[in-house]
């Protein structure tokens, strides 16, 4: 039976991404050896480290003033980077959901943090509007999409302070103006490669300014100077990557990819809001094209497990709702295709006939 992957990361990847990469452990550019045992310097895998910058600054039309860095640690270590690189005395940030208030919590080590504004009290379900930025901040940090609450700031924001934002988890979902940010980051394991390895675009002016010495690992302008290699980066995620990114460029590039996302969002809410057995969780103008949550109507939340097990059965996988928000979650990035939520629109109308 087809599985249709819903998680919400560690999750799907292109077929080309998994292939690819297979082969490249078994042989890797014609070498006879595994990319897991080649030298990181040689030149078979430094054109893969160059390439995947190339492709990652032409697909998300990145100024030249930026560099593009792949490193360790995952986005959490950027939640530290970022104030120990950007901090001088305050920053802004914006409370959308556990991920931010963890990032927010990392740059309290750093300085004196303004939270501009919460949705905490409503379990995230919403972003908020209408905060003010103070104008002495020396960056606002937002998360472009709250994984575990399917809500989504789906537009680049303008604001009077260097914008830093975590896109983990909708990175290549949709252009992204990159101008009018300072920093984005996030965790690859969603829209890129497999987990361990972290991108970070940098515009480089706003480096070096803190007047704080910073550990050498933990400094962008070592990673910026050496290309990303500075010590060993983290080469098979790297190698992934780039056969995403590739897929991605034959795809047409991240605005064919934000057409396809709005269509199966588009078909899932759709059925979420048309049928009597489920209901939304986020606010609908700020629904998350990438992690879509819904729960069981009042009235027959008797019937969650019931559903789930029913789901698993038709091949549903990874479905299950975040435990702070419960019920259902289907993640619907770019390498899941518009069949596997037709598969799951289906699945909720069986249900609803049975019921
Ligand atoms: N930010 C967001 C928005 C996330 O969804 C996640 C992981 N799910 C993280 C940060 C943390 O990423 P990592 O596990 O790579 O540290």
């Amino acid at each position: 039976m087809k599985k249709h992957n819903f998680y919400a990361g560690p999750s799907i990847l292109p077929d080309s991404t998994i292939k690819n990469t297979a082969d490249a452990v078994l042989n890797f550019a014609g070498t006879g050896l595994s990319v897991m045992e080649v030298s990181h310097r040689g030149k078979e895998f430094v054109a893969v480290m160059d390439e995947a910058q190339a492709l990652f600054k032409e697909l998300l039309n990145i100024p030249d003033d930026y560099e593009v860095l792949f490193l360790g640690g995952g986005a959490s270590t950027q939640f530290c980077m970022v104030p120990y690189n950007l901090m001088k005395k305050k920053a802004a940030y914006l409370n959308t959901g556990a991920w931010a208030a963890k990032a927010l919590k990392e740059a309290k080590f750093f300085g004196e943090v303004v939270e501009v504004a919460s949705s905490k009290e409503a379990n995230y379900n919403y972003i908020p509007k209408n905060y003010e930025v103070p104008a002495d901040s020396d960056y606002f940090h937002i998360t472009t999409n709250n994984t575990i609450y399917g809500t989504e700031i789906k537009e680049d924001l303008d604001v009077n302070v260097p914008l830093v934002a975590d896109m983990s988890s909708d990175i290549f979902s949709r252009p992204v103006d990159v101008s009018k940010y300072a920093i984005i980051y996030g965790g690859a394991q969603k829209n890129l490669a497999p987990a361990g390895v972290a991108f970070v675009i940098v515009k480089k002016d706003i480096l070096g300014k803190t007047g704080r010495d910073i550990p050498t690992m933990l400094d962008y302008r070592t990673h910026a100077d050496k290309g990303s290699m500075f010590n060993t980066p983290p080469v098979l995620p790297v190698f992934a990557a780039l056969q995403t990114l590739k897929w991605l460029k034959e795809q047409g590039g991240v605005a064919a990819m934000q057409k396809k996302n709005e269509e199966k969002a588009g078909l899932l809410y759709d059925e979420i809001d048309r049928n009597k057995l489920f209901k939304g969780t986020a606010a609908k103008e700020d629904r998350s094209l990438m992690n879509i949550c819904f729960v069981m109507n009042d009235e027959f939340a008797e019937l969650e497990k019931e559903f789930l097990d029913f789901a698993t059965i038709r091949g549903m996988i990874g479905i299950k709702g975040h435990r702070s928000v419960g019920g259902f979650r289907a993640s619907t990035y770019n390498a899941l295709p518009y069949e596997s939520v037709k598969a799951l629109v289906e699945t909720m109308q069986e249900f609803e006939k049975k019921h």
